[in-house]
């Protein structure tokens, strides 16, 4: 069986929701992992925050215009008027509760349950227009079954039990839906995967379930070779191996959730990444092939902070790195750069919650310099440190500065770390050398 997710702007309208039907409905059983529509959760996102600042009145206007602008979308894809009314009847429920909701006191598990809105809306909805359309469709709602634990990772064990338990009630369907990105924390209460992560849904399904494939229905037709945004004339990449693939997504490409490929990397379960608005192109196949050497993509993560840790003793000081690392550990922060010199230690995070007393505790037993608006430049390949272009990198980047570089953590990547205003000429340097539009 396949796992197909389709992202915020694929169910954005009721023209795209129209796509996603013409592309789900073949006949075989298939399980469908929806998104909110686009705009939806940033939306929740600013609804919660209105009532963290204790704004009400601009929480209940964002509230209301939602409320109109869903019920316009149902009336333009449910003409049937008993579904119409059904549907209408469960919207006006969850909005219901975010008006109760500005009258609540903030907490983090209201925001939660504020930004799980969205993808309940949508699923529903579809569900509703597939039974319009004959097509024989069920709700497998993700609260059900999907869980994570303390360290924020799925539980895979409780998600394997209870989805099968979730899955055996409902039989005589073609269709199962559920809801990515929402989930329960380890008791029991709202939570999320993180933004964008209804991604990481269908891949955490598609490994509990050993599915065929996992296929993630976007607006673009794959990965492509740098950021769209920021660089004309890219190209999509047919082929990317799990290890290219979850180095891409964790540096930045947006296309997929940082964790996407870790869950069916393992058992090898091949993603395909393609576009609901063109869906005879062929996409993306992430897969076990590791065949192709070289440089293969650019992505760039926003938001870093560098941190330089100086001890005048550092060689001699053996334990000193155990120290440095211990400091992170206690504030739960991830390092994603590191280089070291004789004198010193520069790291890269991008959580900077924690940030003030990293520095406090760091302070005691060393200078610290802190740099922030930083962006990890990272480019992929299979043995991409070997590779021939690879050795131009500092020929092609003379005007670019460079704060850190890393080289040889894994051989299927270099990442540079450069200040956030010199991301959109870096990325279009190395796109022009790189790719060989322009030849040194
Ligand atoms: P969805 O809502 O379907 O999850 P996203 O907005 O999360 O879609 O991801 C798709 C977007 O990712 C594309 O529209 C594109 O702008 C952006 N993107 C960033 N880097 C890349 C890349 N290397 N290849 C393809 N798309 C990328
Ligand atoms: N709706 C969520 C978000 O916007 C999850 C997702 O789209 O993947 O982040
Ligand atoms: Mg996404």
């Amino acid at each position: 069986m396949k796992v197909l997710k389709f992202g915020g702007t694929s169910v954005g309208s009721v023209e795209n929701m129209q796509h996603v039907k013409h592309i789900i409905a073949d006949g075989s059983k298939k399980i469908v992992v929806l998104s909110a529509m686009s705009g939806t959760t940033n939306t929740l996102v600013s609804i919660a925050n209105a009532i963290r600042h204790n704004t009400p009145d601009e929480a209940i206007e964002k509230i209301n215009s939602l409320h109109e602008s869903y019920f316009a979308t149902i009336d333009g894809l449910l003409l049937d008027e008993a579904l119409n009314s059904d549907v209408k009847h469960y919207v006006t429920e969850i909005f219901n509760f975010l008006l109760e909701s500005t009258y609540t006191e903030f907490s983090i598990t209201l925001e939660n349950e504020i930004l799980a809105q969205g993808e309940l809306l949508s699923t529903y909805m579809f569900n509703a227009y597939l039974k319009q359309e004959g097509i024989r469709s069920a709700l497998l709602p993700a609260l059900d079954f999907m869980k994570i634990n303390t360290s924020k990772e799925p539980d895979l064990n409780y998600i394997k039990d209870r989805f099968k338990l979730a899955w055996e009630a409902i039989s005589d369907v073609d269709i199962y839906i559920t809801q990515g990105f929402i989930c329960l924390d380890e008791v029991d209460k709202v939570s999320n995967l993180q933004r964008g992560g209804s991604d990481y849904t269908a891949t955490i399904i598609g490994a509990v379930i050993r599915a065929e494939e996992v296929q993630i229905w976007t607006d673009i037709d794959g990965m492509h070779n740098n950021d769209p945004r920021y660089v004309d004339n890219t190209y999509p990449i047919s082929n990317l191996s799990f290890d290219e693939a979850a180095e891409l997504a964790y540096f930045g490409a947006k296309i997929l959730h940082p964790q996407t490929v870790l869950p069916v990397r393992q058992d090898g379960i091949p993603v395909r990444l393609k576009n609901t608005m063109d869906p005879d192109a062929f996409g993306t196949l992430i897969s076990g092939d590791t065949s192709e050497n070289g440089i293969k993509a650019i992505a760039a993560k926003d938001q870093i902070t560098a941190i330089k840790i100086k001890s005048g003793r550092m060689l001699q000081a053996h334990g000193f790195l155990k120290k440095v690392f211990e400091v992170f550990e206690t504030h739960e922060t991830s390092i994603d750069m590191i280089t070291t010199s004789e004198v010193a230690v520069s790291l890269t995070i991008d959580d900077d919650r924690n940030l003030d007393s990293i520095v406090a505790e760091l302070e005691q037993f060393a200078s610290i310099e802190v740099d922030t608006d930083q962006t990890i430049v990272c480019l992929v390949g299979h043995s991409i440190v070997n590779h021939e272009s690879t050795f131009k990198l500092f020929q092609i980047l003379k005007d670019v500065k460079i704060r850190m570089i890393s080289y040889g953590g894994s051989r299927n990547n270099i990442s540079l770390l450069i200040h956030s205003k010199d991301k959109i000429t870096t990325l279009n340097k190395l796109n022009d050398y790189l790719f060989e539009l322009v030849t040194l």
